[in-house]
């Protein structure tokens, strides 16, 4: 890659541990000044020393910015991979890795819940370019081996957990039946965040963020990025990035990094509050399932607990019916009504009409008793009674 430099985390990932690695990954303090938070570069062009004379490799922003350079470092530490490539959103990072794995006549198979745009995405924008797609139970690796075989795939996509029903999907196994069968194994790790789940530690190929979700952390900024050990899969990607032009701008950067730092500690609270909320939405009358991995009774509570070191903050309901739903989504209120999740303040979304209106009548449909909550970090006894508040009314 002309930018390895760079982009590589694997020297300071072997011999720190998480937090340090958040906190100082990229982030040496600046040698002209010695701020010890590393500037914000806004600059689109850097001056040459003679014709062709870079400084550091730094040419135009396009193709390198130094504030994008300390994220991409950052991101590939606390994912354990070399590589680290950030983009302007979570599709924009999946657009550019797919059409750097795939070519005309390839196939992608993925799960029947994955994240409705990452559908949307395959199905409608390379759909058209000769990519086909094909759609399975990621939590039964049987069907998927089956699949496989069947007919060949050349990226096998793997969510887990998932969005919004919170399937466990076993990594280390897709890993291996995804290899067997020659495909390329892509993790989606936004939901579980590498500070609860490290897919390429576990095998897979490569990991994908929309970093607009809890990396970012804040609700303020819209980014994705790519991670992997794959020094030729990490130049084509780069190649992407560089050609087509989707990278995150500095001031996009600068945010996911400052969000970064504090991921651990985050995603600690999120998984706390979260436990504490299903619980609680579990012994309420009102409430028909509950979908949180941290359940016992949760079908893939077992395996999320050997491949995970914490369950999120995702936690999904069903109500007696749509309408109920609905007038649940929208009775809360602390909980704000709004897509997304992964931020400091906690949301509802109602998936059949909000998140997921893009899969409805597809095998990806959610079913419309559902509503999700992406579980913040305020005080759990104020996030309890509003729920509390709002399921008695109904
Ligand atoms: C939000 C999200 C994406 C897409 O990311 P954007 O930043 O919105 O483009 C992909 N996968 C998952 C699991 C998501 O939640």
């Amino acid at each position: 890659m002309t930018d390895q430099d760079h982009t590589e985390g694997a020297q300071t990932a072997a011999s720190m541990g998480f937090d340090t690695l958040a906190i100082r990954a990229g982030q040496d303090h600046d040698p002209t000044t010695g701020a010890v938070i590393p500037p914000l570069h806004v600059s689109s062009t850097y001056a040459q020393d003679g014709i062709g004379g870079l400084r550091n490799g730094y040419e135009y922003g396009r193709s390198a910015n130094p504030t994008r350079s300390a994220l991409q470092q950052q991101l590939a530490a606390l994912e354990g991979g070399r590589f680290g490539l950030s983009f302007a959103s979570g599709l924009a990072a999946e657009d550019a890795l797919l059409r750097a794995a795939l070519t005309p006549g390839d196939a992608v198979l993925m799960g029947n819940d994955v994240y409705g745009g990452t559908h949307r995405l395959v199905d409608k924008i390379l759909g058209p370019w000769g990519v086909g797609l094909r759609i399975v139970d990621m939590t039964d690796a049987e069907a998927v081996r089956a699949s496989l075989q069947q007919s060949p795939a050349q990226v096998l996509w793997v969510e887990t957990p998932s969005n919004p029903l919170m399937g466990v999907a076993d990594i280390a196994e897709l890993v291996r039946i995804g290899h067997e069968a020659g495909a390329l194994v892509v993790v989606d790790n936004t939901f579980a965040s590498p500070a609860l789940q490290r897919p390429l530690l576990l095998g897979a190929d490569v990991v994908v963020h929309s970093t607009t979700k809890y990396l970012g952390g804040h609700s303020d900024v819209v980014g994705g990025a790519i991670v992997t050990n794959d020094a030729a899969l990490a130049e084509k990607v780069e190649f992407q990035q560089f050609a087509a032009g989707a990278i995150s701008g500095p001031h996009d950067a600068f945010l996911t990094t400052r969000g970064l730092k504090t991921l651990a500690i985050r995603m600690e609270r999120h998984s706390a509050n979260a436990g504490l909320i299903a619980g609680f939405l579990d012994r309420h009358d009102t409430v028909r399932t509950v979908y949180y991995p941290g359940l016992e009774s949760h079908p893939g509570h077992a395996l999320a607990r050997s491949q995970m070191s914490g369950f999120g903050g995702m936690v999904s309901l069903a109500l007696a019916d749509g309408a109920t739903a609905r007038r649940f989504a929208e009775s809360l209120r602390l909980f704000t009504l709004a897509e997304s999740l992964g931020g400091v303040e906690s949301l509802v979304n109602y998936p059949d009409a909000m998140t997921h209106a893009s899969v409805r009548g597809t095998e990806l449909a959610v079913p419309e008793e559902v509503v999700r909550l992406s579980v913040g970090i305020e005080t759990v006894e104020d996030l309890l009674s509003d729920l509390e508040r709002a399921l008695d009314a109904l």
